[in-house]
């Protein structure tokens, strides 16, 4: 077969989202399905809307465009903030997007009104981790600009945790978060649809709480996908990890120095590379470099060691394991080593367990 390849077990993606869904669904709490990490994969997102999510969620307009265009009619939310260049998009391709600035859902305000559509804002504030979002002291004169524009309805509000900063959501961000929904409805005499929050890393908040306020959805990409993260950014209990799997083949297997001999310089990517001295060793050579994925990402099933990899090559130390040509390897995959597979155009996609 193919190689490198990435297997995708559609149905242990299904398995963790039902889990995630009935989890959080007895909470009052439903989820906006994330497809960024597998580039908007319309598959992927049809397993996310058959186990009981109803939104899906991505950063690109490409992607939204992409599982438009494969024949995906569910509501569609623009996760990353609006640039002003694409609001004509933003509008065409989705129907809620999340924004923080004035100039921007003005543009939106303007385009729905001319395509005579009702364009769902949620505005973003900011509790901590500051990547987007409004400060909390500037919501209420933005909200009450959006309450004057026309084609355009305020939604909801929402915050992004633990994305640049780290910050986990906890009892007393989660409570601000409500707060602040409680004071605009007040307010505005209005009622919010969403008040959401995300990361994957709402579930350790989520899973220990008792009362999750006026929060009522979550934006979940790398839980649905690959099982994480809890607080400690281990695997949430009862959820497969391994849905995702890099399959690469051996192109060459010698035994060689551990060390390189001759005058050192740096490497292909001008790093001054290091290596420990094991003598005499089996070097395997796997047809995936660092195009295809994020070499910090992968961990081998096989008691293998990564020494490197340049662009189109991963070599490896067989250990006491015999590797020869032809033979595969699997490579488990974390987030970031998936999103590359996924977006490298060199890495065939094979689903397993599709269902018809
Ligand atoms: C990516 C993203 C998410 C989902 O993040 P995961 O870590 O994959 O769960 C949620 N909200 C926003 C705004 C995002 O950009």
């Amino acid at each position: 077969m193919k190689t490198p390849r990435i297997e995708i077990d559609l149905s242990k993606i299904a398995h963790n989202v039902k889990k995630l869904a009935e989890l959080y669904r007895a909470k009052g709490v439903s989820i906006i399905g994330v497809t960024k990490g597998v580039c908007g994969d319309p598959k992927v997102a049809r397993v996310f809307l058959k186990n009981g999510i109803n939104i899906i969620g991505d950063s690109r307009i490409a992607n939204l465009k992409k599982m438009r265009e494969a024949g995906i009619q569910n509501l569609f939310l623009l996760l990353r903030l609006p640039a002003l260049n694409e609001v004509e998009s933003v509008v065409k391709y989705s129907s809620i997007s999340l924004n923080s600035e004035i100039e921007i859902i003005k543009e939106i305000s303007k385009t729905a009104l001319k395509n005579n559509i009702l364009h769902k804002i949620i505005l973003m504030v900011e509790l901590g981790d500051l990547r987007e979002g409004i400060m909390p002291s500037d919501l209420e004169d933005i909200v009450k600009e959006v309450m004057r524009l026309e084609g355009i309805k305020l939604a909801g509000i929402g915050t992004s945790l633990a994305c640049l900063g780290g910050v986990l959501p906890d009892d007393k961000n989660m409570a601000q978060l409500s707060d602040i929904a409680q004071s605009v409805e007040a307010k505005f005499g209005i009622t919010l649809e969403y008040v959401t929050s995300g990361n994957s890393s709402v579930y350790s908040w989520l899973n220990s709480t008792e009362d999750v306020g006026r929060v009522n959805n979550v934006r979940l990409g790398e839980s649905l996908l690959l099982g994480g993260k809890d607080l400690e950014c281990k695997g949430i209990p009862g959820l497969y990890y391994d849905a995702f799997t890099l399959v690469a083949e051996v192109l060459e297997s010698k035994v060689k120095p551990s060390v390189p001999y001759g005058k050192i310089s740096v490497d292909a990517f001008g790093d001054i590379p290091k290596f420990e001295n094991r003598g005499q060793i089996r070097r395997v050579i796997l047809d995936v470099g660092r195009q295809d994925f994020l070499l910090s990402g992968l961990s081998p099933r096989l008691d293998i060691e990564i020494l490197g990899a340049s662009s189109d090559h991963l070599i490896v130390d067989a250990k006491e394991t015999y590797l020869k040509p032809g033979d595969e390897v699997i490579l488990d995959v974390d987030y970031g080593a998936m999103l590359a597979a996924m977006t490298s155009s060199y890495v065939a996609k094979i689903y397993l367990n599709e269902e018809k």
